[in-house]
């Protein structure tokens, strides 16, 4: 048996959709496929504009653009996240500010959230883990009582739900994930979701070399010149048609991996019982999106001893970030805002299993290999220790 972490699904339409591009002679972004897919992101999340981009690290940057966000200023984060949510905001000079994770969701704590404003703190970015909602309704509480921006990294949200709004729908903006290892892929790829009014002029301008080429488009002036600065961030025409074949199936792929997913959590709910590991934890008013299944165990030496053991016998299971605060640019730039045990514990103890469409078959034989590699490292670890 060889079953790898992740297995990029595709639906069997992006390769039709991409000729249709190819012949259709647009190859550029913003052509038929960016619309069909940008109006699906707007209806079903229900955002004011959503912007595809070439990533979410790309969704990210323009963010913090738009944020205004300048040198010294301070961006409060979770420390146990990717490092696009700190570089993105690194690069306009600010400071990352990390505050603690919570022990059930993995997600950043919002009761420590107000102990690490300062005067020059200037906006919160919530990463919703797992595509597990954070606690939304006290972040935006926290937020407007000190007049932040909140920017949402849903790079793993889409399709979950947190009191029954869509992730991404929610901060003043957004930012989603295509990559390959994500839900919906487009190989690489992110969308830009603003859902505050204020921002969507110019986030059309900074995605678009900093001019006013879209309105131009739109015949709302008659030439475009440079107006704002900005970049390029917009994907072309082929990697929007792949894209639109996984949002067309969105649905279909959201619940099949619901079901691989709750299949791994009812079969680990015994070795929870028996206090061997932990197993992930929704929060009653989120929906989530099966983007992860993990595992919690109770040092890093029994978790690596499961990952060898898993290797060896054909399974691959990877362990998650490094914490920023912990990490070398981490430690030169941002500042860890109290003490940061859940976040040191999850990097050290958390394990991914495989989670991909396809996988259905050998699941059974996969969970029965995890299973033995749990027992058996607990074996191991008792002989040590005797
Ligand atoms: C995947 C991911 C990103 C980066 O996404 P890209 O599309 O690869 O740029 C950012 N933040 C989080 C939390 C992610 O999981």
């Amino acid at each position: 048996m060889t079953i790898p972490f992740n297995k990029p699904y595709m639906t069997g339409k992006e390769l039709s959709n991409i000729a249709q591009a190819h012949a259709s002679g647009h190859l550029a972004g913003d052509g038929a496929f960016t619309k069909k897919c940008s109006a699906w992101l707007e209806q079903r999340i229900g955002t004011r504009k959503a912007l595809l981009t070439h990533s979410c690290t790309a969704a990210l940057e323009m963010a913090a653009i738009l944020a205004d966000i300048r040198p010294g200023d301070e961006v409060i984060m979770p420390s146990y996240t990717f490092v696009s949510t700190s570089n993105a905001f690194a690069l306009r000079g600010a400071i990352p500010v990390f505050v603690d994770i919570r022990a059930d969701t993995l997600n950043i704590d919002e009761t420590k959230i107000e102990a690490a404003i300062t005067p020059r703190t200037r906006a919160i970015v919530p990463v919703h883990y797992a595509g597990v909602s954070c606690e939304m309704d006290a972040i935006m509480e926290i937020a407007e009582r000190h007049g932040l921006l909140v920017i949402e990294d849903a790079a793993q949200g889409i399709m979950s739900t947190y009191k029954g709004r869509p992730l991404g729908s929610i901060g003043h903006m957004a930012a989603l994930s295509f990559h390959e290892t994500k839900n919906i892929i487009s190989g690489e790829g992110g969308a830009l979701l603003i859902n505050d009014e204020r921002f969507v002029a110019r986030a059309e301008i900074i995605r678009e070399k900093g001019t006013n080429r879209s309105q131009f488009f739109r015949g709302q002036v008659d030439k475009y010149t440079w107006v704002d600065i900005g970049s390029s961030f917009l994907p072309g025409e082929i990697v929007a048609a792949f894209l639109w074949a996984q949002l067309e199936e969105a649905t279909q792929i959201n619940q099949r991996r619901l079901d691989i997913w709750n299949t791994y959590h009812a079969s680990f709910a015994g070795l929870e019982a028996a206090g061997k590991v932990g197993r992930p934890s929704v929060p009653e008013d989120c929906v989530h999106n099966a983007h992860m299944y993990y595992l919690m165990f109770p040092d890093l030496q029994t978790r690596t001893a499961v990952i060898d053991r898993l290797k060896a016998n054909g399974v691959q299971t990877v362990f998650h970030y490094i914490p920023l605060h912990s990490s070398p640019h981490g430690k030169q730039l941002g500042r860890a805002e109290g003490d940061m045990a859940n976040t040191d514990r999850t990097g050290a103890c958390l394990l991914r299993l495989p989670l991909w469409l396809g996988l259905e078959e050998e699941l059974p034989a996969v969970i029965a290999e995890i299973v033995a590699a749990i027992d058996a490292t607990q074996h191991d670890t008792a002989e040590v220790a005797a």
